[in-house]
């Protein structure tokens, strides 16, 4: 019915699924693109949505921007209404996954019938049984060199009996992974390397808030970018802006340049050079201000010293060496 992605105690970057850690459930073979998958999912499978209950899907905002259009509603309500919030990948990045609903906790778009959101359906959904690892990140520069997929292999799917047979290529063509993929690897990059920093360097509450806004609802983060001093601030040329003033996509990648600059100093994007020396102006003022502040408590505390002195030496009868 679904396909999805599980966490699989390796270091994934594709942790946007967990229905079971339970690691024997994962075939211990590398695979490749060319490698056999004998699977197939459709409504005749006697296990047929069993996948679609109890199972936590997390949402990348490619997923968020393709739902809430799906079902014509705006980012944050749909948000509200299907998702809960989640930290991802162990980090202290928040995100959301799906709210399961009703008594056999599944999935809100799950009916007897199928998914309702089929054509729409989550990047997560769309994986499984093959799983995927990527070490892009600090590895080398060629992206299918640090990529490998592995199979998970769960008792309760019996899509694993179907005669079908595919290479992992066509299985991923035909899931739409490959879009995905490339929709969602600058986003799943960051919370990698937030996850590879380590929780003892710190990220502020204002900057976690900006990640959650960014990746969960496009509708603000275009006020931010239109409606703020942020285009006073960096230097976006006239064809980007023009692009992400209306183009979702184009926007929802901006913002995971603009996240990877203001969240671990990434290249990309650039503040004006004015703006730069407005702001050393700013410091230098605020230092002027507060060398002369300390100079001038400084002379009022003397020349306190210096009358507490002269009193004292008048009392005495002796003239003031001061
Ligand atoms: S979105 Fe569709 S495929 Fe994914 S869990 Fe829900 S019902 Fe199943
Ligand atoms: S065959 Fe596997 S993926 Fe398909 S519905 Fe059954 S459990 Fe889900």
């Amino acid at each position: 019915m679904m396909t999805k992605q599980k966490n699989v105690g390796v270091d994934d970057a594709d942790f946007i699924q967990e229905t079971d850690k339970n690691p024997s459930n994962i075939l211990p073979e590398k695979l490749t693109f060319d490698s056999s998958l004998q699977f197939a999912c459709h409504p005749k499978v006697s296990c047929f949505t069993a996948c679609c209950h109890n199972i936590k899907i997390i949402l990348t905002p490619y997923d968020i921007l393709v739902l809430r259009k799906r079902l014509n509603i705006p980012a944050h309500e749909f948000v509200t209404q299907y998702t809960e919030p989640t930290y991802l990948e162990k980090t202290d990045m928040p995100g959301v996954q799906i709210k399961l609903v009703g008594e056999k906790n599944g999935c809100p778009f799950v009916t007897p019938e199928g998914c309702t959101v089929y054509t729409d359906r989550p990047s997560a959904c769309r994986y499984y049984p093959v799983g995927m690892a990527d070490f892009h990140e600090g590895g080398t520069d060629d992206p299918e060199e640090e990529k490998f997929f592995f199979l998970v292999k769960e008792p309760h799917c019996r899509g694993h009996e179907e005669p079908k047979r595919w290479t992992i290529r066509e299985w991923r063509a035909d899931q739409g992974v490959d879009v995905r993929d490339e929709m969602n690897k600058e986003w799943l990059r960051l919370v990698m390397r937030r996850k590879s920093f380590g929780l003892q360097a710190t990220l502020s509450e204002a900057a976690k808030r900006m990640f959650f806004m960014a990746s969960t609802d496009l509708d603000h983060f275009r006020k931010f970018v239109f409606e703020s001093s942020f285009l006073d601030t960096y230097e976006i040329d006239a064809d980007t802006i023009a692009k992400i003033k209306d183009d979702d996509v184009e926007l929802m990648l901006f913002s995971f340049k603009y996240l990877a600059n203001t969240l671990f100093g990434a290249a990309g994007l650039k503040i004006k050079e004015e703006k730069i020396k407005i702001k050393v102006a700013e410091i230098k003022s605020r230092q002027d201000t507060a060398l002369q502040q300390a100079e001038k408590e400084y002379e009022e505390l003397k020349a306190e010293r210096e009358l507490l002195e002269k009193s004292r030496q008048a009392a005495k009868g002796t003239p003031s060496d001061t």
